[in-house]
């Protein structure tokens, strides 16, 4: 299928999501909570994937492995919530782990950029 240059034009402006990561005490505006704990669950890992990282059953790779399997399920299944998030200007990603630290918030910040969002930091 040949795009038309208005609408790829169309379809890059829509994608001009700025993506922040914070920790959970962030309380400014665009903050978005993916903790299994509290958060938005389509964005959030599993409890047992949390426990068993914690417990060290599971490694880095494989947690990260397991997270990106069930960002593709969440995508399949709530893809409006999906474009919805990519349409906005601005969102904060925020989870309990120490900036820096190993954190799903820095795995789907990366896919969002992959999805066309840009990176701007950590608050
Ligand atoms: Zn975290």
């Amino acid at each position: 299928m040949r795009v038309k240059p208005a609408v790829l034009t169309k379809v890059l402006n829509n994608m001009t999501l700025k993506v922040y990561t914070a920790q959970y005490q962030y309380e400014g505006m665009n903050r978005l909570d993916i903790t299994v704990k509290t958060g938005l669950l389509m964005f959030a890992p599993t409890w047992e994937m949390v426990m068993d990282y914690k417990k060290k059953k599971i490694t880095k790779e494989k947690y990260t492995e397991l997270y990106y399997e069930k960002m593709r399920k969440s995508y399949k299944t709530y893809t409006d919530i999906w474009r919805w998030l990519l349409r906005q200007d601005k969102v904060v990603l925020v989870c309990f782990c120490k900036r820096g630290e190993f954190c799903h918030r820095y795995l789907l910040k990366d896919m969002l950029v992959k999805l066309g969002a840009t990176y701007m930091g950590e608050c």
